[in-house]
């Protein structure tokens, strides 16, 4: 039961731990990512400054491999009419096809329209109208990722190179790997912050349930909420438990069933709930007198079994003064009435009817509430004569 609710409370804070780093988590991609984006544009205005101030395009490479140099770009590419590569902080990179570049071809359909800018200047005017276009590449591509491609067109003034015409495009391509490995550190760290709290929350959660909680919602299932005392359910498991605790050579109990004589006719005189308040008050007067180590339990209508612990004769007697207390008061009920009642009792005793389970003795002890009411009631008939007659008619 333990290793049950521990496991439980580890699931459960497992899952609520990954609620919460998902949630987080988003946020914080997010956040990382547009600051990536913004990280992007701000490099993109700082070059667009230099391809349009008629340098030669040495210096406009120069530019490039400086910045990528100082702001950590995995790649910054020009790129004029055709696709041709004008300028890029690989030197190798010069005078090339785009379209031979590995993230050209990984960025898909996204990057369709920005190919007019690349064709010959009568269609360069499409590319006032195109924004830029990030595109990131990793394990969470639409997300997040290790790289973040950034192609934005730009106006193009390079000295002494009318050929090139007067659109470009400019292509970044930042390492975002210390960014994600920053934001994997943050979400693991929030799992790990977020476990310990949570799981102790939940364990001390389970152990108050299973300590304060289930003991008392067990007590509210075996008890008969009319008598308070144990139900009929409960008395036959209890009963059936502590008789299983006897060797069964020195099985020592005795059971008595105990039955107001003519509870029908309160009911038909006073009404059905002053009969209630009857077996309500008797039930006070049972766990008065009736030894607190016995078993009392109410197996239906106006009818209670004891299971009881003493011997045969001390057994007798604790019933046989309720018996007498019972027949000598009146029951003062809550509109007024006095009522009067007497009890049958019929006894049976674990030695005298050599049996040693509950269902035996309490069939031994129901010929001794029959022998009882037979007597005409307000009598109790002592485990002598009902084992015996139990006995007698069981072999019968
Ligand atoms: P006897 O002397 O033979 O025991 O007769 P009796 O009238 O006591 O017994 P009988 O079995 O004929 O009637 C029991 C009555 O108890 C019948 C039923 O309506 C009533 N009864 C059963 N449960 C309850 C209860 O919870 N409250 C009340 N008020 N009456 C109940
Ligand atoms: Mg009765």
């Amino acid at each position: 039961m333990n290793q049950e609710l521990i496991f439980l409370s580890l699931l459960v804070t497992a899952l609520g731990s990954c609620l919460l780093v998902g949630v987080s988590g988003f946020l914080v991609v997010h956040a990382a990512m547009r600051e990536a984006e913004l990280q992007a544009r701000s490099i993109e205005h700082d070059l667009v400054r230099s391809v349009t101030s008629y340098q030669p395009v040495e210096e406009v490479q120069r530019e490039l491999q400086l910045k990528a140099a100082s702001r950590g770009l995995h790649s910054a590419v020009l790129l004029g009419p055709g696709g041709r590569v004008i300028a890029a902080n690989d030197n190798t990179m010069l005078g090339s096809s785009v379209f031979g570049l590995s993230w050209w071809t990984r960025l898909g359909e996204n990057s369709s329209d920005l190919l007019t800018c690349l064709r010959p200047a009568d269609a360069a005017a499409a590319c006032h109208s195109v924004q830029p276009v990030n595109q990131f590449f990793g394990f969470i591509p639409a997300f997040g990722g290790e790289r973040l491609v950034h192609i934005a067109p730009t106006p193009l003034a390079i000295e002494g190179r009318p050929d090139l015409g007067t659109r470009g495009l400019l292509v970044l391509e930042l390492d975002l790997s210390p960014v994600t490995q920053r934001w994997s550190r943050w979400i693991a760290l929030v799992f790990l912050a977020g476990f310990a709290p949570l799981f102790l929350t939940e364990t001390a959660l389970v152990f108050f349930l299973r300590r304060r909680l289930l003991p008392e919602l067990l007590g509210l299932a075996q008890v008969d909420s009319l008598s308070g005392v144990f139900n009929r359910r409960s008395f036959f498991e209890m009963a059936a438990q502590q008789i299983g605790q006897f060797n069964q050579n020195h099985c020592l109990c005795v059971v008595a069933l105990i039955d107001i004589d003519r509870f029908k006719s309160i009911n038909d005189t006073y009404g059905h709930p002053a009969g209630d308040e009857v077996i309500c008050q008797l039930s006070t007067l049972f766990r008065d007198v009736i030894p607190s180590g016995d078993l009392i339990g109410r197996l239906g209508g106006d009818e209670f079994a004891v299971l009881m612990l003493e011997s045969a004769e001390e057994a007798a007697a604790v019933l046989e003064s309720l018996r007498r207390q019972v027949a000598a008061r009146s029951w003062r009920l809550n509109d007024g009435s006095l009522v009067q009642f007497t009890l049958s009792i019929g006894m049976a005793d674990s030695r005298l009817a050599r049996v040693c389970n509950i269902d035996e003795l309490l069939a031994a002890a129901d010929v001794g509430l029959y022998a009882a009411k037979g007597n005409g009631g307000n009598n109790l008939v002592p485990p002598n004569e009902a084992g015996t007659q139990g006995w007698t008619m069981q072999l019968a």
